[in-house]
């Protein structure tokens, strides 16, 4: 490529300045982006525009480059950031709300998003100034207008080109707005065991000319049954209190889902073995705490009285036929009872 073909390149007379240069190529580069850019012939375009402009920025720069040699340009460490490859870096912080369930299991969750940035086309300004005079003014930058009943006449700025007296257009890839916004969307693995307040930094991606790393801030929802604290993740529940001192089966919310333990008699808070939050993340999970609170109906009913009362008379039989219990000993020594009140 010759320094004639590289302007051609760029749709560029020789003696453009330099920021009309680099304006020219960051537009061409907005247009042709793979990222963006769908048709066939959009990475065979973008390669040479960015030879075009690495070309001319060498030639500029007073770097001989050999004509005939298609390597790539030796990196420019002084200005890397205006090298045709480079990718602006851009970090996005936000925060993502997860079940505890979700933390307790690890999860994948897809997310959604957009950031805006300065329009490269036309540097953020929303329209590009163009070679031919404005119209308004007719180049001039100025505009007479008549005061006093046209007895006197000012001078003032052109409105349409800020008194430059150049024509300019409407940013076509911003529509005048002088920023663009890129949307992106990442599909994003959350550890088991992963805690309120960590924060996950997420490798980057390329979106249209950006870098965009993800910086995650990790907050719980409220869970309807389950509560993480110091001693672990726990639950506490009503139980029905027959059942209880039956020492029947309930049903028990866990993480993940439901499963069945069995009541025991007098016993309140019960630990399921590796149920509970990891802890260390990745690692293996502590218990899940259930706490019941047995819950007696306030008025029983004619059948629940009938029920206990044969539920008390069975038992008292039962104390009796073991006289060495404690219940049947009690009993008897009560029996005996002469208490002392006075010599
Ligand atoms: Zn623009
Ligand atoms: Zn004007």
């Amino acid at each position: 490529m010759d320094i004639q073909e590289a302007y051609q390149a760029l749709g560029l007379d020789p003696g453009v300045d330099d920021a009309r240069l680099k304006a020219a190529w960051r537009r061409l580069v907005s247009a042709w982006h793979p990222d963006r850019n769908k048709s066939a012939e959009a990475a065979r375009r973008m390669a040479h525009i960015n030879k075009a402009y690495d070309h001319i920025r060498q030639i500029r720069s007073g770097v001989s480059v050999p004509s005939d040699t298609e390597a790539p340009a030796p990196a420019d460490t002084s200005d890397a950031s205006e090298t045709a490859e480079t990718f602006e870096a851009r970090t996005e912080s936000r925060t993502v709300h997860l079940t505890l369930d979700q933390a307790v299991l690890g999860c994948v969750r897809s997310l959604r998003g957009r950031f805006t940035h300065g329009c490269r086309a036309c540097e953020g300004q929303g329209q590009r100034v163009l070679d031919s005079a404005c119209q308004a003014c007719a180049g001039r930058g100025s505009v007479r207008r008549a005061a006093l009943f046209g007895w006197l006449w000012t001078q003032e700025d052109c409105a349409d080109c800020a008194g430059q007296g150049r024509a300019r257009e409407v940013c076509g890839d911003c529509g005048g707005a002088g920023e663009r916004s890129v949307k992106y969307r990442r599909s994003v693995r959350f550890p088991a065991g992963v805690r309120a307040g960590d924060v996950l930094t997420v490798p980057s991606t390329r979106h249209e000319g950006f870098e965009l790393s993800l910086e995650l801030r990790v907050e719980f929802e409220p869970h309807p049954f389950f509560i993480l604290d110091e001693a672990g993740l726990r639950c506490e529940m009503p139980v029905d209190g027959y059942a209880w001192m039956a020492q029947r089966w309930v049903d028990v919310p866990v993480p993940g889902g439901v499963q069945q333990m069995r009541l025991q008699r007098e016993a309140l808070v019960y630990r399921l073995r590796g149920q509970g939050f990891p802890l260390t993340p990745k690692g293996e999970r502590g218990d899940f705490i259930v706490k019941v609170l047995p819950q007696f109906p306030e008025d029983e009913d004619e059948a629940v009285q009938e029920a206990l009362d044969r539920l008390v008379a069975a038992s008292a039989r039962a104390a009796e036929a073991q006289a060495r219990s404690p219940l049947g000993e009690w009993r008897r020594r009560l029996g005996q009872w002469q208490p002392k009140l006075g010599d």
